[in-house]
């Protein structure tokens, strides 16, 4: 006879959001319990994203990869096995709500009582003519390989004399871009010292709407951000914006003005000349994410820029038995009235409040709001420099390293046994040493 009792809880992710959501209900349901928990990922990897850069910029990625460097553990269900968690590993295409079951690429369906949205977000090329086509990314793995493949092939042509000089250019300098353009400068920094490259035969231009690197950090912050960027040899394009993206070249324009602005106001170097070409072997575009563009099929309340709306609870809006977490969903602030970052400690946050919420509702009791924590940034910048405001502290220097890396280990000391948290946490410190030093 079927127990009526038992519900089925599918989450749709196994990112930051989905994975600690699923460990979090195991934690409130007690299990092994009436209850089924089902996680449904198109990948069986679980992506550190935190850490990509060094696949990226790093010397040897399949290496880097194989002592769990942006992978800390390969196959999900395997991690997930022995908390008797199950994994699909199938594309998610659409929801059947007469059915309340989740659509499978392989044409199944996944019926469900409680669902969790949990399928992060995609880069935005926010319809720039040719970015898309020309820009590569960095938010996947496959991403990462393919900035360092591109690296690779620009520095073996450099060496074979096929092109006289190397410019990468980095679109948006915000934590992504900012952290990614400095490990790119120690990277080629390296190149120069093993004599792949000449000093002055490469370059690093970012380009930036805002007048100022990391915007969301106070104008003191950003100053010293501004001043590693350019230690580092980086060349700064502020209140600029990427107009167009072809094969070898960018197109670049003054931001538009806003509302009482001049154009005397701009700190833009070209402001006059109203556009600018600039040449380019390799664009990274690092200028903005989206909902991922699945959240559309799914036939949930979206806001403006595509996100999932939810109330206080995490619930989504008219939808009951729904929830969504992490960067598909849009949570404002009540006390800023801005959303909550995409950032991963978020997602995580909110994924502890969301299984709490399902396991009241599968008890019958009320489910509690979700408390706004104090979102901390930690923005590494090159080798061990960073800069950082934990706990109404502003830091900047090596010290901000080992901040960092209490982050990291905090993760993995969460996520995974003992044993292996030590082994990822280890293995990384010889890695970054090598790719750094
Ligand atoms: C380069 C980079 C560095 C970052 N560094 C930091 C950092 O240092 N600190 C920090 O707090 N945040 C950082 N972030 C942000 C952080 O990675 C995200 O906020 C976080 O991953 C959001 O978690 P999530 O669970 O919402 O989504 P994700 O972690 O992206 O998980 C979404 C999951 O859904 C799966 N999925 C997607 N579509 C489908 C589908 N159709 N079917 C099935 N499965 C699907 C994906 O495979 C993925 O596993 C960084 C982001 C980037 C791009």
């Amino acid at each position: 006879m079927e127990d009526t009792n038992r519900k089925r809880i599918v989450i749709l992710g196994a990112g930051f959001g989905g994975l600690s959501t699923a460990k979090r209900l195991v934690k409130e349901l007690g299990m092994p319990d009436g209850h089924e928990i089902v996680v449904v990922d198109k990948c069986s990897h679980h992506l550190y994203r935190p850490w990509l850069y060094e696949v990226a910029t790093g010397d040897a990625p399949e290496e880097t990869l194989k002592v769990g460097i942006a992978t800390p553990f390969e196959d999900i269900r395997t991690h997930l096995a022995p908390k008797r968690i199950r994994v699909e590993y199938q594309e998610v295409v659409g929801i059947d709500w007469g059915a309340r079951a989740v659509e499978l690429a392989d044409d199944r369906k996944l019926p469900f009582d409680h669902l969790v949205v949990a399928l992060g977000a995609s880069p935005s090329f926010f319809g720039i003519e040719g970015l898309e086509r020309h820009g590569l990314p960095m938010y996947s793995l496959r991403d990462a390989l393919t900035v360092h493949r591109k690296l690779e092939d620009l520095l073996g042509a450099k060496r074979r004399n096929e092109i006289p000089f190397v410019r990468v250019v980095v679109g948006g300098a915000g934590p992504t871009g900012v952290e990614f353009a400095c490990e790119l400068a120690e990277f080629m920094r390296k190149q120069v010292r093993k004599k792949r490259i000449g000093a002055a035969e490469y370059s690093i231009e970012m380009v930036e709407a805002s007048p100022r690197p990391l915007g969301m950090l106070d104008k003191e912050m950003s100053g010293w951000a501004r001043k590693r960027l350019e230690k580092l040899g980086l060349k700064l394009l502020l209140d600029t914006c990427i107009k167009g993206a072809h094969k070898d070249h960018v197109v670049l324009a003054p931001r538009p003005l806003k509302e009482g602005e001049t154009e005397d106001m701009l700190v833009c170097d070209f402001k006059k000349e109203r556009e600018k070409e600039v040449t380019t072997d390799l664009l990274v575009w690092c200028g903005g994410f989206q909902a991922n563009p699945v959240v559309a099929k799914l036939g949930l309340p979206v806001d403006a820029r595509g996100r999932i709306e939810v109330d206080e609870h995490l619930r989504v809006r008219g939808k009951d038995g729904v929830w969504a977490v992490g960067d598909c969903a849009t949570i404002v602030d009540p006390s800023s009235k801005r959303p909550v970052p995409q950032l991963a400690q978020a997602a995580i946050h909110q994924a502890a409040t969301a299984a709490r919420n399902i396991a009241a509702t599968l008890m019958g009791k009320p489910p509690v709001p979700y408390a706004f924590p104090a979102m901390h940034t930690v923005v590494p910048m090159g080798g061990a420099w960073g800069i950082a405001q934990v706990f109404g502290l502003r830091l900047k220097g090596r010290i901000v390293w080992p901040i960092r890396l209490a982050a990291d280990v905090r993760y993995f000391l969460k996520t995974l046994p003992l044993g292996s948290a030590w082994k990822l946490i280890r293995a990384p410190l010889t890695t970054f040493r090598r790719n750094n030093l």
